[in-house]
């Protein structure tokens, strides 16, 4: 896929508020600071498009881009930052839930993992969720350039270990590197081919 034209739609708490399900809606989810705003960045190729989070957890609004007039990119508040209050934390839950539960045209979930770190429970549990609701996702290994490819591979297979306790066929996942532009041929095409369904 060629990205032709992505800009920035709206900002906000509500489902009902969100433009119109006319289109495929692609999400992007992870603890925060996993490398979503740069992935989002390096998919669009824009510098500034996802705002890299200066302060981390702060905003929790669902962010809409339009992309190639064709699909909705959303860029969801992150997880699992430590300084954010106990009732940011339900608010986040409850926004979210909500979002995956009414979302008509979500068509599939981008789950971000630090590639650097083992399964965490929070990842697990909100992926867990996921699966329980039937909400199709695929899992981004992100920032593959901050170590080697034994360690990559090593947090990996960890990964595959922990899913297959609970599913038998593991979600499709991609590994990445917005610093070194990696993984963003394999992300488009998965789009694209999703789109044509
Ligand atoms: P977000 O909070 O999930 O949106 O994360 P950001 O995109 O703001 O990234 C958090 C930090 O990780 C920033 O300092 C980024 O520069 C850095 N970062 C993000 N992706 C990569 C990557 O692929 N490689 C490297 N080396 N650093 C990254």
């Amino acid at each position: 896929m060629v990205i032709k034209e992505a800009k920035f739609l709206m900002s906000n708490t509500k489902v009902e508020a969100c433009p119109t399900p006319d289109k495929p809606e692609y999400a992007f989810i992870g603890r925060s600071n996993v490398g979503k705003s740069s992935l989002i960045n390096m998919l669009t190729e824009q510098k500034k498009l996802a705002k890299t989070s200066g302060q981390p957890g702060k905003t929790q609004l669902i962010n809409h881009f339009l992309i190639n007039d064709e699909w909705y990119l959303v860029d969801l508040p992150g997880y699992g930052y430590a300084k954010v209050s106990k009732s940011s934390r339900e608010e986040w839950r409850r926004m979210i839930n909500y979002y995956l539960q009414k979302r008509e045209n979500l068509t599939c979930v981008f789950v971000l993992i630090d590639s650097r770190h083992d399964p965490m429970a929070q990842d697990l549990e909100f992926i867990h969720q996921l699966g329980n609701k039937g909400v199709p996702f695929v899992v981004v290994f992100t920032k593959l350039d901050k170590q080697s490819s034994i360690k990559t591979d090593s947090t990996i297979a960890a990964w595959k270990r922990k899913l297959r306790e609970t599913w038998e066929e593991l979600p499709q996942m991609f590994r990445t590197s917005s610093e070194k532009q990696l993984g963003r041929d394999e992300i488009l095409s998965f789009i694209d081919e999703v789109n044509a369904q």
